[in-house]
């Protein structure tokens, strides 16, 4: 198909407090006596929001062990799990950041697909819709609660289970869910949200669909992150909805240079996405200046530190692993560059960018 038709959400609720209506969206999604099982980001065990978790009948709460990234592994793991005990659930509901909602995601498709999530990793090879799903934010930026895809680690690369199955059913944007993100880690995944912009506006993939996406998310990080004086409720409505903007426009276009730099350091050292793409936004003025020059003033407004030198120390071998993972996210490099991306971005150029991050 030459134009892409893209599937999206089916439903979404955004407002203050919209997560107290959780009960009442779920009700009609119940299937007699199979449960309902919430998968909540690990950070909230123990904390308020467990108790206001609408269970009932044998529902279940997971906590999601999001200390790494979701590894393939994880989700056939809690997938498994389920079955055993339950045999079929009525829904997954996905509480917590973009790790835990990518998690539920993959479990949900897990519930109906033999095999493991490994054999989906690529582009449409899921075959069977997944059970019931709803994606619920507590921290802004990723774009996960829009997107056709679910980011995992499996035993030969990091690649997303990418189909028209993926995407939520129902999201819940209640930005009170983000009011206790800690300052640095909002800051690097309200960043994503920004580079996803940065990356969309200026890329050769752009059209009039993604700009109008984009163009909104910029102007709300812009605010959030350089005209407003201190943090409000405010700054917390704004980037939920610039991360929904955000990701509706890469889902027209594609993303570039700082995503694909990062994955290579996401898969050699472990570094998380919103930490390892702002690592690399600090050094590739050459390709987005204006991007780079705004992005370093949002950084020492909001005093973040941002951390230099972690690949010192590094193997020649090791800098090659980085660089062919980098390498292989071609959609990216041709977005970013143009058709002969492979002329201007060489491996000797890879080497320095990432020699000096
Ligand atoms: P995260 O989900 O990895 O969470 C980061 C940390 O914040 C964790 O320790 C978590 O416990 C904690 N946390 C979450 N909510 C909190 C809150 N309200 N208060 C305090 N702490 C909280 O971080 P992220 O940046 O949202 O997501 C990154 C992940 O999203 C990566 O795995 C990446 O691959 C994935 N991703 C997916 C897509 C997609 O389209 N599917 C797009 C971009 C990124
Ligand atoms: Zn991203």
């Amino acid at each position: 198909m030459k134009f892409r038709n893209f599937k999206m959400v089916d439903y979404v609720v955004y407002g203050r407090g919209s997560f107290n209506q959780l009960d009442e969206i779920l009700q009609p999604q119940r299937n007699n006596d199979a449960p309902i099982v919430f998968l909540v980001d690990h950070y909230f065990q123990g904390k308020d929001l467990v108790n206001r978790v609408p269970v009932r009948g044998n529902d279940k709460i997971i906590f999601a062990d999001v200390t790494y990234e979701p590894k393939t592994t994880y989700v056939d793991s809690i997938a498994d799990q389920l079955k055993d005990e339950f045999g079929m659930v009525s829904g997954i509901v996905g509480i917590g950041g973009g790790s835990t909602m990518d998690l539920a995601k993959a479990v949900s498709l897990m519930m109906n697909n033999p095999g493991s999530s490994a054999d989906y990793q690529g582009w449409d090879l899921v075959k069977h819709p997944g059970i019931y799903k709803a994606g619920i934010p507590t921290l802004s930026g990723t774009g996960a609660e829009v997107s056709r895809t679910t980011v995992l680690t499996g035993p030969t690369r990091k690649l997303g289970m990418n189909s028209d199955f993926t995407p939520f059913n129902q999201i819940v944007l209640d930005p009170e869910l983000t009011r206790n993100a800690p300052v640095n880690q909002r800051f690097y995944t309200g960043m994503d949200c920004y580079i996803h912009c940065i990356e969309s506006l200026t890329g050769t993939y752009l059209n009039e669909f993604s700009k109008a996406y984009g163009e909104k998310a910029l102007e709300l990080c812009r605010k959030v992150f350089l005209e407003k004086e201190s943090w409000d409720d405010e700054c917390d409505d704004m980037l939920m909805m610039a991360s929904y903007a955000g990701g509706m426009s890469i889902a027209y276009s594609q993303v570039g240079v700082a995503h694909a730099v990062s994955y290579g350091l996401s898969y050699l050292l472990g570094t998380k996405h919103g930490i390892g793409n702002c690592i690399v936004m600090n050094h590739i003025e050459e390709y987005y200046p204006e991007g780079v020059a705004e992005f370093k003033r949002m950084v020492e407004k909001n005093g973040i530190d941002i951390p230099q030198g972690i690949c010192k120390g590094l193997s020649e071998e090791q800098f090659d692993t980085m660089i062919n993972v980098a390498l292989g996210m071609k959609p990216l490099w041709e977005n970013a560059l143009g058709q002969d991306w492979e002329k201007i971005m060489t491996r000797e150029k890879l080497r320095e960018l990432y020699g000096k991050l």
